[in-house]
């Protein structure tokens, strides 16, 4: 089959079905099925093949779209998911959790007047499909060099590190504190984006193509840093970002409030009988009003997993309006379909509370747009004189997360910004300033995106391969 350019005009965009909205708000499953063979080829068709494609550009680990796009309209599956893992170390992940809207569908030529190329549901499939035909890195030509790279961390970062050493001949050594590996994939992005089968395949092939898991193995209380530095070559720490932002409210910490985080990790946990004794406690949201505050990625997580929980009303409030809300307008729409309740232009003031201490509302503000602040986003300005307050049996706060505190970096001169992010510039190939220590991922750049995190992985697996000289 040749490509048709012109093939954009007759062939409309299609996402590929949702599951049905009965299965949705009461499981966690992923809700999109995955693209039929036909539906791929005749998406992939779609594709201009612009001579400078950008959304090739705007993708941050710069994805050879395009070209594999070419590869699955003509059925070759097996070359274009070689073509997918010479770029990006975890397609089927970013397939289905990147916002794409942002990313390369936002700047896919087609996206204005026709529908941009459904890029991310491609680069899934391409995946998905080649798996289930067998299909297997290859390494059988690499030969390993002897040399050992210690990774913090079973994050995207991390696993991209470890994904492009072990493809140079460097054995990683992946330690993570969680049982599983994935980070946040596996314990922040709930189920119903990503189903947690995809990271348990995905351990099993890393671990077949070389690269070691020590799980259940947390970096300053069950190993040291010293002693990764002394064994091993050299060091990779994507350690994430995890102490949630504080709302400065009055009684925040009163029963029936929770941060987002812990929440949805519990959560997790549950579902995949994961618990520990020492693990945040699973919250169970079943009859509850549950009111969540944010409006980014963690919140819509969160207002979903309380639906599936079976809450009677969960209702988003966010500072800003629609247009300005910082999450995926994609994950909106889910949720807005699921049952959630959207209140713009409000500011929580405080938590109300009864005798017992136990959270029945909150106190609220209206806002109006002001002006921009450093990152171009409007602020949000409050009303005088429009308090009210919004009824709650339960609150998330989903204000985002900043790094956590790791002190043992500062015993080997690792040195942190301002915002206790690690310095390790991309100029420098993300060397931090112990030249033996490299980082990546969230603990660098602050919360921001799984793919960004995979871009740095890699990245910083090429600067330690210059520093170890191979
Ligand atoms: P992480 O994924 O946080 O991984 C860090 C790992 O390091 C963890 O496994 C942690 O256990 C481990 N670790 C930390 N300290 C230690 C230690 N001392 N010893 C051993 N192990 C340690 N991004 C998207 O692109 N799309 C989305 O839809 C999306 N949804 C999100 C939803 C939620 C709820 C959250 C919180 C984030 C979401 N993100 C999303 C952001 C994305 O998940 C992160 O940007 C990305 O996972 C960062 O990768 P990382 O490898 O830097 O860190
Ligand atoms: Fe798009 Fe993300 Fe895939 Fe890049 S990695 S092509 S941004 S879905």
């Amino acid at each position: 089959m040749s490509q048709n350019v012109y093939q954009f005009i007759d062939l409309q965009r299609v996402d590929p079905p949702k599951k049905s909205l009965k299965i949705r708000k009461i499981e966690f499953v992923e809700i999109y099925e995955g693209f039929s063979k036909s539906q791929a080829a005749t998406q992939a068709d779609r594709c201009l093949a612009c001579g400078n494609p950008y959304c090739e550009w705007k993708c941050p680990v710069h994805n050879y779209i395009p070209n594999w796009l070419k590869l699955v309209n003509e059925g070759h599956i097996l070359e274009a998911v070689e073509l997918c893992h010479q770029t990006n170390s975890l397609p089927e992940v970013c397939g289905r959790v990147c916002p794409q809207d942002r990313l390369c569908e936002g700047s896919c030529t087609l996206n204005a007047e026709f529908g941009a190329v459904t890029i991310g549901n491609i680069e899934r499939y391409i995946t998905d499909e080649a798996f289930k035909m067998g299909w297997r890195p290859n390494l059988s030509n690499v030969e390993m060099t002897g040399e050992r790279v210690a990774i913090i961390g079973a994050g995207p970062a991390g696993l991209a590190c470890a994904d492009v050493l072990i493809r140079n001949g460097v054995k990683p050594v992946v330690f993570d504190r969680h049982p599983e590996i994935g980070g946040l994939l596996t314990f922040g992005i709930p189920a119903f984006k990503l189903d947690k089968e995809v990271l348990i395949n995905r351990r099993i092939i890393f671990t077949d193509m070389g690269i070691e898991f020590r799980l259940n193995t947390e970096v300053g209380k069950d190993v040291s840093l010293t002693s990764l530095v002394d064994e091993f070559d050299a060091v990779f720490i994507g350690t994430g970002t995890y102490q949630s932002m504080r709302g400065g409210l009055e009684n925040e910490d009163a029963k029936g409030v929770y941060e987002a985080l812990p929440f949805l990790i519990a959560n997790t946990k549950h579902i995949m009988q994961h618990q520990q004794a020492s693990d945040t406690p699973y919250v169970d949201m079943q009859g509850k009003r549950v009111v969540v505050l944010g409006g980014g990625d963690t919140a819509m997580d969160c207002v979903r997993t309380s639906i599936r929980q079976g809450a009677t009303e969960v209702t988003c409030a966010y500072r800003r309006d629609e247009a300005n809300m910082p999450g995926s307008k994609r994950e909106v729409k889910n949720a807005k379909e699921e049952g959630a309740a959207f209140l713009f232009n409000v500011q929580p003031l405080s938590i109300e509370i009864d005798q017992q201490g136990q959270v029945t509302g909150i106190k609220m503000v209206k806002t109006e747009l002001g002006e921009p602040d450093d990152k171009g986003r409007r602020s949000a300005v409050a009303i005088k004189g429009s308090e009210f307050v919004l009824p709650a049996d339960a609150v998330i706060m989903a204000f985002g997360f900043k790094p956590h505190s790791m002190p043992w970096l500062a015993e080997h001169h690792i040195e942190l910004d301002k915002q206790g992010r690690i310095i390790a510039p991309e100029r420098n190939a993300y060397q931090t300033t112990n030249p033996k220590i490299f980082a990546g991922g969230d603990a660098v750049r602050g919360s921001d995106l799984v793919v960004t995190a995979i871009a740095e992985g890699r990245k910083a697996a090429e600067g330690i391969l210059d520093y170890l000289d191979v």
